[in-house]
């Protein structure tokens, strides 16, 4: 077989082929390890809302369930923790189904302004609870059309609308703006609120990671839902950015494609 080759190539070869297995098996060892991290992450992230929900309960059946102050104030302390393992459990279906590569797009025209605004109306009770005012640059029956997976861009939208609520103090104020970039529609979330530390930005788009664990903990959320955007994002053929400085505030953007009707 090796005729023609000197000895110099075939040694060359052999060394390429076990250089390639060598990096092989450091590829697999390196994902063995993540699989174990993130299965020791998302069991912590699981005990958390089980010991906090099982610690209500219990304190109710020892006898709280008797003091008509306290009674309310643990069912709900245990209702709210076991909605954020529902929460969590959710995220943790969407991340690995998209990890697994196994998310089916379904793309259609969507009016975007119209679905900026159906999110406002959802999210304005929350923002009124926060003090915080939704912006946007377009009018409610303006029609910018792109083409993307209605449900998945509808996520993208909610996550970074909550985050931007949740990280703003009050009298804060949350702009989501469409900008025509030409070849593209550019979406555009910003917020006046605390935000993020040049340091971290390009680890907040990793599962569970926070900037201040306590606080974000505190202020509620699984800790996936910019890993679940910048998945989407890339779906759609286009990528997450992030400007932030810390005490200013915080902008999310990223691009969808136009719709053009045939
Ligand atoms: P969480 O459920 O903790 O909000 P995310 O994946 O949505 O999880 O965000 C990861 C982290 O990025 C948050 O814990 C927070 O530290 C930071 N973060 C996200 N959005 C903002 C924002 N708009 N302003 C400031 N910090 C943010």
């Amino acid at each position: 077989r090796y005729g023609h080759s000197s000895l110099n190539q075939i040694h060359q070869e052999i060394y390429a082929y076990a250089h390639g297995k060598q990096s092989e098996i450091e590829e697999l060892k390196q994902l063995a390890k993540f699989r174990r991290q993130f299965l020791a992450d998302v069991s912590h992230e699981l005990k958390t809302p089980i010991f906090a929900a099982q610690g209500f309960v219990h304190t109710l059946l020892d006898g709280a369930i008797d003091d008509k102050n306290n009674r309310m104030k643990f069912l709900k302390k245990a209702a709210k923790n076991l909605d954020g393992l529902d929460m969590l459990v959710q995220d943790l279906l969407t991340v690995s189904h998209m990890e697994a590569g196994d998310i089916t797009m379904q793309l259609e025209p969507v009016d975007i302004c119209e679905e900026i605004y159906e999110i406002f109306d959802q999210m304005e009770e929350n923002a009124h609870k926060h003090k915080v005012t939704l912006k946007t640059n377009h009018e409610r029956s303006e029609e910018i059309k792109v083409l993307v997976d209605s449900q998945r861009i509808h996520q993208v939208l909610v996550n970074l609308i909550t985050n931007a609520i949740k990280y703003s103090d009050e009298g804060g104020v949350v702009e989501v703006s469409v900008v025509d970039t030409g070849k593209r529609q550019n979406v555009i979330v910003k917020d006046r609120g605390i935000g993020i530390p040049t340091e971290h930005l390009n680890r907040i788009f990793e599962r569970f990671y926070r900037v201040d664990k306590s606080r974000s903990r505190a202020i509620g959320g699984t800790g996936l839902g910019l890993s679940i955007v910048k998945h989407i994002v890339e779906a759609h053929d286009s990528e997450i950015k992030v400007v932030s400085t810390p005490g200013e505030g915080s902008t999310f953007s990223f691009e969808l494609n136009k719709y053009k009707p045939q």
